[in-house]
């Protein structure tokens, strides 16, 4: 383990559990959205799909959307990271 993993690893003792709106558990897993993008918006000119990571709670198979990281366990507020 590196002094950089060392510190994201006492960031997080301190980090708050986000929970999932719908059961409250904190246990997600990572799983792959795929989006097509049409050939207009694409930056290649020709229709493609692009893979999204999502999380999706492993209890209730809820996929986790940006206004659901608002759910977390204790009322403090948000850590934010400071860049070296
Ligand atoms: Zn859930």
């Amino acid at each position: 383990m590196d002094q950089q993993q060392l510190d994201l690893a006492k960031i997080l003792q301190h980090a708050t559990d986000i929970l999932c709106p719908i059961c409250q558990s904190d246990v997600f897993e990572t799983v792959t959205m795929l989006k097509k993008i049409s050939a207009i918006m694409s930056p290649s000119g020709q229709e493609m799909v692009a893979p999204l990571p999502a999380y999706r709670c492993v209890e209730c198979k809820h996929v986790m959307e940006e206004g659901d990281m608002e759910t977390t366990k204790e009322d403090t507020p948000k850590i934010e990271l400071i860049k070296p």
